[in-house]
């Protein structure tokens, strides 16, 4: 049975950035490495950092499986920047494999050599206000969504956060911006797909993540 505990892919990159944010808010989360250690979870973020060393040690630990396997048991996923790239249906420039387990096509580095890096504030409503912060770092493009993707947050014309069913996605890092409403909102996912149990350890905490993130406080 899945517990609305949220793992976090600890092979590579920004991992311990997210643990930081949900720790903040109350969510209990595990860094996890191996198969065994997705037992008792209901969510998993895999993180940003580099999709192609990600995926060799995803392979190299036997860890694509498992990951499919747990989506397909209930698991709810979220992937950051890397992460999105793992999750994609099909990813391009170089063109590698992934999870495939969201509709989208996605160019890695979209935004080309000349803009490495950069930050931008943009809108979304499932959010409410103010606009998000978006950390951008070599960051790829949505190139296409399929029909059951729903489209949270565009930048420049362009999806940047996704969702289908129990799999969200971001080409921008929440992690890095101090603005939690994001993993506020992957953990109500998981809650959402998760047996009625306590997420949160103490309930001043749970009062603070049941209203962060729909901009009315
Ligand atoms: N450009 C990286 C890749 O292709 C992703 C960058 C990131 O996760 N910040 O894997």
């Amino acid at each position: 049975m899945r517990e609305p505990r949220i793992g976090i892919l600890a092979l590579q990159g920004n991992y311990a950035e997210h643990q930081e944010v949900l720790d903040r808010l109350g969510v209990e989360s595990r860094l996890v490495q191996h198969a065994r250690e997705f037992e008792s979870l209901g969510g998993l973020i895999l993180p940003g950092g580099e999709s192609t060393t990600m995926l060799k040690l995803l392979i190299e630990e036997s860890l694509m499986n498992p990951v499919a396997a747990f989506h397909e048991d209930g698991g709810a996923l979220y992937g950051t920047c890397a992460g999105a790239i793992l999750l994609a249906r099909k990813a391009t420039s170089p063109s590698q494999a992934t999870l495939s387990l969201l509709d989208i096509s996605i160019e890695r580095n979209g935004y080309g050599r000349q803009a490495q890096s950069h930050i931008a504030r943009e809108p979304c409503q499932s959010l409410g206000t103010p606009p998000l912060e978006m950390v951008f770092i070599r960051a790829p493009i949505i190139r296409a969504v399929g029909k059951d993707v729903e489209v949270l947050a565009h930048h420049r014309g362009d999806p940047v956060f996704v969702r289908q069913g129990r799999v969200m996605a971001t080409t921008f890092h929440p992690e890095l911006s101090g603005d939690d409403r994001v993993h506020s909102f992957f953990a109500k996912q998981v809650l959402a797909s998760s047996p009625a149990q306590s997420l949160i350890s103490a309930a001043g905490r749970h009062r603070r993540l049941a209203t962060s993130f729909d901009g009315t406080t």
